[in-house]
């Protein structure tokens, strides 16, 4: 079986998409993330880096997908209407996140795709969905038996998938950061998350000794704090600065910290500084691309 557990980016950058000759190196598209544990594919968010993912996986048959939504701001759902898998009726789409009532996702993708703003409506694709919100206490498991949301802490076998969530308060009506375990390695995802002053100790202890920890950094510090000139302060916006990315992966004691949600007005030079800040405080940094790839399955050890 294969036991490979890898993650892809294909869309990095936060608020909309930037197309153009300054964004090239880095990429222009909104939020998405593919994770890859043991043959299964998990899809976090649906910004528009889910349209080329979605040109790919369509080249095979009888998908069986995970998406988590981080959140339903626009950024990380306006994706989904040209995610061609949906429209292929042997798919199996599992697509959870937050919300007040067990239906808030499918509401807000219904709203997306109202007859008044797109063509196609959500009933309309043809794929099998299966659409939730989940609660913070919830855990989501993939194992040979297929996808299933338990209540409480498990023990699952090794060759499950585990997802555990944390709701953080640190972004405009509240987030979920995910992380996702395979085969002893963890890779936490937390973006749209403004650090706090001391930081976000839940977070540290929830991203705790992760191996891939993908952190919001959309500002610089002087953007941030009101330095930058032509920019006001950010402060409140939802958002991290690079240093508060590299502080939180230095106390949470992470493997590699990847910087994600690139600030739309920063072209790529910027962005190669947002990584350079980021590696003063924690050395294994790396601002996020789109298709770069990060490899963590376990080796066993060869003499
Ligand atoms: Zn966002
Ligand atoms: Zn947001």
């Amino acid at each position: 079986m294969n036991k490979d557990f890898t993650v892809k980016f294909w869309g990095v950058r936060g608020s909309y998409p930037t197309p153009g000759a300054d964004t090239v190196k880095y990429g222009g598209n909104t939020s998405c993330v593919e994770v890859n544990a043991g043959g299964r594919t998990i899809i976090l968010d649906a910004g528009t880096g889910i349209i080329p993912l979605g040109r790919e996986l369509a080249k095979k048959q009888n998908l069986e997908m995970l998406i988590l939504f981080s959140h339903l701001h626009h950024d990380h759902t306006q994706g989904f209407p040209f995610f061609v898998p949906a429209y292929m009726p042997k798919t199996k789409l599992h697509i959870y996140g937050p919300g007040g009532t067990a239906e808030t996702v499918k509401h807000v993708l219904e709203h997306n795709q109202s007859s008044d703003t797109f063509p196609v409506s959500l009933r309309d694709m043809a794929a099998n969905k299966d659409i939730q919100s989940l609660r913070e206490t919830q855990v989501i498991l993939w194992g040979d038996d297929g996808v299933k949301v338990v209540e409480s802490s498990p023990s699952p076998s090794p060759e499950a998938v585990v997802i555990r969530i944390y709701k953080s308060h640190a972004h405009p009506g509240g987030v979920y950061h995910y992380r996702i375990t395979y085969q002893g390695k963890s890779i936490v995802y937390a973006t749209d998350t403004e650090g706090y002053v001391g930081m976000d100790r839940k977070l540290i202890n929830f991203a705790r000794d992760a191996d891939v920890l993908i952190h919001d950094a959309q500002y610089s510090d002087d953007h941030y704090y009101g330095c930058l000139a032509g920019f006001p302060s950010t402060q409140g916006y939802g958002h991290s600065t690079a240093t508060m990315a590299g502080q939180v992966a230095a106390s949470a004691e992470t493997g590699q910290l990847i910087l994600f949600h690139h600030d739309p007005s920063y072209a790529d030079d910027l962005v190669a500084a947002q990584e350079s800040a980021a590696k003063n405080i924690f050395p294994d940094s790396r601002a996020a691309f789109e298709r770069m790839c990060i490899d963590i399955t376990p080796r066993p050890f060869s003499s």
